[in-house]
Order: structure tokens, then sequence, then C-alpha cells
């Protein structure tokens, strides 16, 4: 398995984290050849190559070089590492890829009146991430009983296996529909690149950096903007006080104006309507905001 020359990166089968997974990949100009319903999928362009399972197997498969990277829940991530940091399975976040943002938080039954994490002595804490939860319980010093459960933990205190929960909340819908209400969050997660803590030495390190800087682009990208104006070269200054923070200006003269530029700026973020509006009274005109395709720093 360590001969490959190929760099392989684990996703989720079939789940909230797949579809991202794929289009993020497919934005980083990689595109695949197989059906999805395969155990792998081979890239076309690049020597890199795609290995579709559970997301909760994606750690242990880098541990063991079965694949170089993955792509996972910083979640599931932070429960192996913790879990197994003492056989030395040191995985990395390579980056943070900005989707399947969720909380892995305490839920308690609403009927609670829930004035701090004190009041969970002696209770049975339900589920899917028991290294998680006992080292925040240390940290708050609590004891309480943890039940370690696969799956559908948000019904354990109404089937009565359980009094609260430790699970992963995105909107908060799930625990209202069950009587539940979030009281502390133990960890903020969404989808990372993961990875061995040493990349690897031979050409597969050196695809793994071609794609950390696609990735970086694609990701910059997601937030940034074009905005272009017209302004009189004697409003130039206040129209840049009044660009976003880190807006990078560049001018243009414009032909047969001598007393106009046109000014085009990088912005990483939204420019609001709000921004737009106070450009404009500081004197700028023809403003526009386009989208950025692609970007290579
Ligand atoms: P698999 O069959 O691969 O084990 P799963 O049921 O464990 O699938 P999903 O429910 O698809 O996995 O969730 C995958 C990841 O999506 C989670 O580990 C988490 O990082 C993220 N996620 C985002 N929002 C939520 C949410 N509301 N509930 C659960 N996971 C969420
Ligand atoms: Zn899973």
């Amino acid at each position: 398995m360590n001969s490959r020359d190929r760099l392989r990166i684990a996703i989720q089968k079939s789940g909230r984290l797949t579809e991202p997974a794929l289009g993020l990949l497919k934005r980083c100009g990689l595109t695949f050849r197989q059906s999805r319903d395969k155990l792998f999928c081979f890239g076309e362009g690049e020597p890199v190559d795609l290995l579709l399972v559970r997301d909760d197997d994606i750690p242990g498969l880098i541990a063991q070089s079965v694949c170089d990277l993955g792509i996972v829940g910083r979640n599931v991530l932070a429960e192996f590492s913790l879990a197994r940091a003492a056989e030395g399975a040191h995985l990395r976040e390579w980056r943070a890829l900005g989707f399947g943002r969720c909380r892995l938080s305490i839920a308690v039954p609403q009927t609670l009146d829930y004035c701090g994490s004190w009041q969970l002595a002696g209770q049975r804490i339900a589920t899917s991430y028991p290294t998680l939860l006992r080292q925040w319980l240390d940290e708050q010093g609590i004891a309480v009983e943890v039940v370690t459960l696969a799956g559908s933990v948000e019904i354990a205190p109404r089937l009565g296996t359980a009094d609260s929960i430790c699970d992963l909340v995105q909107s908060g819908a799930t625990l209202a529909a069950n009587q539940l209400q979030e009281v502390d969050v133990l960890l903020e997660s969404e989808a990372v690149l993961a990875g061995a803590e040493t990349p690897p030495t031979d050409e597969r390190g050196d695809m793994l950096e071609l794609l950390l800087k696609r990735l970086d682009g694609v990701i910059q990208l997601r937030e940034s903007c074009l905005l272009w104006l017209q302004t009189p070269k004697d409003a130039l200054d206040a129209i840049i006080r009044k660009l976003p923070d880190g807006a990078q200006p560049t001018l243009f003269p414009l032909a047969g104006q001598p007393d106009q530029l046109m000014l085009q700026a990088l912005c990483s973020g939204e420019v609001s309507w709000r921004r737009m509006e106070e450009i404009k009274r500081a004197g700028a005109s023809g403003m526009f905001v386009v989208p950025v395709e692609k970007m290579l720093a």
C-alpha cells in the first residue's frame, strides 16, 4: 500500500459531506472516472484517486496509510485523535473546508431549568463521541455515566436510556423535535482535509502541495469579489476610506477623461448594498461587483 505513486483521498460514500466534497475537488480541477457506488474513483487528469467509505472509517484509513488524505468532519477526526492519541496515531487537519458546519453540544430536556454544567452531575449522557465528552466532563470536574450509542442519540432521553445527550447540532430542529435544548458547546465543527502528521515524501507529497495551493485559491475565492467603480480624482481618498477592510485597490486612467479614474478592488467578503451606497455618496459612479472564478496567489 505504501508504494503507491498516486495520492489517495477518502471521502464519505453517501451522506452530508459527499456532494460538497466532490464539488470542492472538482473546483480544484480534479475529475474522476467511475460511478460513485464503487469503492474507488480514478482521477482522470492528476494522479489523485478517491476512496468512497463511511465517514467514521476515514481517520483509521489515514492512520493505516490506506489513504493519504480524507475529507471528514472535525468531530470525527477529533474523537479519533483523542481516543487513539496513546497509540501514536497522529493525524493532522490540513485545511478547514467551510462546509458541513455543526456543533458538538450537550442538550438537556426542555423541562430542565439549566443554570450550569454542575446540573449534569450524576446523569446518564448518551453520545457517539464518548472520548470528547469524557474530556469535557473531566475539564468541568463532573462525574456522569457516559452511554455510548452508535446512532439515534437524540431519542435516548425519550426512551429513558439517558437523561441528556451530547450530539451534533446544526439548526437545532432535531433537538426541538425531541423536546431537548442545547446548553453547552464542546466543539465547533466543519468538514476538514485530514492527513497523516508527516506528509508523503515521494511524488504524492508534491501532489499534496499542489492540491493545498488550489484549495487555498478555491476557499479564498468563495468569499472574494471584485469591485469596479469610476471616481473623480478629487474624490479618490474619500472613496478609498469607504472600501471594505483589506480591499486592494488598483487604479486605471480613463481615456479622454483626465479628471476621472477607474478603480478595481479585490474584496475578501461580501460588499453590502449599504456600503455601495456609501461609496456612491462619496462620489463614485458606474459601480459593479463581480464574482471571481479562479485565483492563484
Ligand atoms: P456514514 O454512513 O458515512 O457513517 P453518517 O450518518 O455518520 O454517515 P452524516 O449524517 O452524513 O454521517 O454526517 C456526516 C458529517 O456531517 C458529520 O460527521 C458532521 O461533521 C457533519 N454534519 C453537519 N451537520 C450535521 C448534523 N446536523 N447532524 C449530523 N452531522 C452533521
Ligand atoms: Zn458516520
